[in-house]
Formats: C-alpha cells, structure tokens, sequence
C-alpha cells in the first residue's frame, strides 16, 4: 500500500516548497518531489492531501531525555543541581516498578508526539535489578507509537544508588539480552559519565559498541566541577580524559559538552565524535553553555534534547539553543533560524546515525502538520517555526507512516495522567511518613 502526501506547503531541508509530496511505502518516505510528478509517476497510490493552512515538517528529533524526571515537575524547580539530584532525582527514581515506569514513560512520551517529536533518544538508568524497567520503557514507546533509541545506562561507581549500579559483566549481558529481544528499537550503550562509570566500564562500553555496531552516549562536561575533578584526579580535563581512554571516536556522542576547552572542541571534531545539546535544561539546572556555534564551525554533527522534560518540546529548545547562542556572543547572527531548525530535524537526526530528519526518499516517513494560520503572511516559515510555534500547533505525528497523534489526547494517555499522579501522591506521602 502506497500513500502519496500532497503538501501546499513544506519545509525540506528548512527550505519552503509549494505542492510538494512524498510517497510513503512501508514506514519509509520511496520518493519525495514536486506533486504532479510524483502523481504521474505513481498514478495508483491513495492520497492525503495538506492545504495551505499547515505546514508539513520533518518530525523533530529528541537526541537525550530522562522520561522519568516530569515525575520531578513543579516540586523540584529552583534547587542546585547537587540538591535536585540528591534530593529529588535520586530519592524517587530508584522506587520505581517497572508499571511505574511503563505510566509515566508513556504520559512522557504522548506529550513529545503532542509536540511533533517522533524519535526519542533514553538515556535510560533503572538497571540494577535487571531488564524489567527496561523492558517497560519499550513497551511505552511502541504502544506511544513514538521512534525509541534506548541509551542503555551502565554505572559501577559505589556512590550512585544500588537500583543503577551493576558490574561491568552484568551490563553488558544484560544489554546484550535486551538487544537480542527487541531487534525493532535502537539500543546503544551509555556508561553514565566519568564520575557514575568507572574508566574500565567506560572503555568496555565502547568495546561493546564495536561488536554491536551501535552508538555511545555519554554525559560528559555539564558542570564546571567535573572539569576540576578529572584534572585534579587524571591530569586531563574530560573530553582529553576520553581521548587518552582511547573511547573519542565516531561512535561517541558526548551529551552536553559545555565545560570544554577550545582543544577539546577541535578534539571531538577529529575524532569525529558527536554531541547533544540541551539548552532548556542547562539553563534551568543552571549548567552553563554549549558553545554550539563553534561547533557547528568545526562540522561536529550535533542533535538538540529536551533532557529533565520539564517541557518536551524541540520547538523550544530549538529557539532556546539559538538565543542562548545570541545572548552568549552578544551577537544577534549568532545561530539563526536555518542552523536551529538543521540541528533540532536533519542534523540531529544524523547525530543519531538515524535515517531521518528530514521529508526526503529513503528515510523513515516521520513527520509533523504544524497550524500556520497564526504565522505572518510576510514571514519566512521556517524562521516562525523557529521563533514562534507552540506545540499546541501540532495537529498530527506520523511515526514510520503511521499517525500517532490527532491532536488529541487518547484513552490510554487520559490512563497515563491519572495513574502518575496516583503513584506521585503514594510516593509524597511515603516521604512525608518517613520525614
Ligand atoms: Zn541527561
């Protein structure tokens, strides 16, 4: 079954196109071009038709995410980082069931559908008693309909909570069962950081990577103490410390990447590692800047994430990174519309080593209608994408060709809402009995 998509409008590349279409066969955009061509060619394919009132954009792309921090939301605003983790993060997540999880993913991730995400990258580290927590975030994902990539956590550091930790071996095998068992999602390795994984840890996660062909994500340089600590402790500042554990390569992609140093810049782009920026979420932790502008000169391929998902939202972070990059340079053409709505759709896509991003032949048909009618006659769409949409402008998803969002809320999200809500309520008043 062929479906042809006739679009008044949509934005390739970030590039406005009138009557375009793509021919959607299987879960892959077959061919993408102007309308009439494509009905020429492909006279007995259905059709759905876009008018000008929308405009058709490739799914955005969501390179780093921890679902289960909107558990966090409105009760732990406003606190230090330190605090935040201790207190908040760390007192809640290592109590969660593998149901808990499956509720509060699926709530996570209807809500990144809502607002025209269709990958998602989980950085995902309830492993210590085994796949089943695991195994719920991909049940959540597949019945969402949203496209997972499962950045599988491995810790080994005594200082992070028995419900994350696990040897090197266990990791691995472990990993190694849940690739075995769910072929359909995207699973890499993801030794937490150099502070939560050891070095030997660090290094056996990209030995792993080899053998399985597959990505390694990384939180490196977030905070300004980390910098301090490795060059106190190893004599190398983090990203040279990754260097020398011979793990900056290709395969790496460095989550944050905001404490380093020029070299360390030129470094990441000659091993030709990649990085993911999180602008909503280092300004509300109060991490710092990524300075993407530079690495966008040096060519290092960079995707946008939404992180603590206070607010998953890749048209927010896309306005966020280029402002914050304005405001930080104090320079107005700092990282414009174009370079924003690259990172946030084909640039991040290929951070990922995923084939999509953008409305082209060959990639996965994921994409976003978004209700222009608010949007200036006189403007650029793109750039009032960038600077001005809501993800209340999302009126349908299509993951793989299939629509997962409606424009309104399911049954099952309705069931996702009220069940993490009760498990929120049980889990406050467990706190409060034992405070
Ligand atoms: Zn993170």
């Amino acid at each position: 079954m062929k479906t042809l998509v006739r679009c008044a409008r949509a934005l390739c590349a970030g590039v406005e196109r009138n009557d375009f279409a793509m021919l959607i066969a299987d879960d892959r955009f077959a061919d993408a071009g102007a309308y009439a061509a494509l009905r020429a060619k492909y006279p007995a394919a259905a059709q759905r038709t876009y008018g000008r009132d929308v405009v058709v954009v490739p799914g955005f792309v969501n390179g780093h995410s921890h679902a289960y921090q909107i558990l966090l939301r409105g009760w732990a605003d406003d606190l230090p980082f330190e605090t935040w983790r201790r207190e908040a993060l760390y007192a809640i997540v290592p109590q969660l069931s593998p149901d808990d999880v499956y509720w509060a993913f699926l709530l996570a991730f209807s809500e990144m559908l809502a607002a025209g995400i269709t990958t998602v990258t989980e950085f995902f580290y309830l492993n210590g008693a085994g796949n089943a927590h695991a195994e719920a975030a991909i049940g959540a994902a597949r019945d969402a309909g949203i496209r997972l990539i499962l950045a599988r956590s491995w810790m080994d550091v005594a200082s992070a909570p028995t419900a994350f930790r696990e040897t090197i071996e266990l990791a691995a095998s472990r990993t190694r069962d849940l690739m075995d068992a769910h072929p359909e999602v995207n699973i890499c390795v993801a030794p937490h950081s150099l502070h939560a994984a050891s070095h030997e840890m660090i290094a056996a996660a990209m030995d792993f990577a080899r053998g399985r062909d597959c990505l390694v994500h990384i939180h490196v340089a977030e905070a300004e103490y980390e910098g301090a600590q490795t060059l106190e402790r190893y004599g190398a500042t983090p990203i040279c410390l990754l260097d020398r554990l011979h793990v900056l390569n290709e395969r790496l992609v460095a989550i944050h990447s905001i404490y380093v140093t020029a070299d360390e810049r030129r470094l990441l782009a000659e091993r030709g590692a990649r990085v993911v920026h999180n602008p909503l979420t280092n300004q509300y932790l109060g991490d710092g800047i990524c300075d993407v502008t530079e690495l966008q000169r040096l060519g290092v391929p960079t995707a946008l994430g939404t992180d603590a998902d206070v607010k998953p939202s890749i048209l927010d972070e896309m306005r966020a990174a280029s402002l914050l990059q304005k405001i930080a340079r104090r320079d107005g053409s700092a990282l414009g519309a174009a370079a924003a709505f690259d990172l946030g759709t084909a640039q991040g896509a290929r951070a990922l080593g995923i084939p999509a991003g953008d409305l082209g032949a060959g990639l996965y048909a994921d994409y976003a209608v978004l209700d222009v009618r608010n949007v200036d006659p006189w403007s650029s769409l793109r750039n009032a994408v960038v600077y001005r949409a809501e993800s209340s402008w999302v009126r349908e998803t299509y993951v793989g060709g299939r629509r997962v969002w409606n424009g309104e809320r399911s049954a099952a999200t309705q069931r996702a809402k009220a069940r993490t809500a009760a498990l929120m309520a049980s889990l406050r008043e467990r706190r409060r009995r034992e405070s």
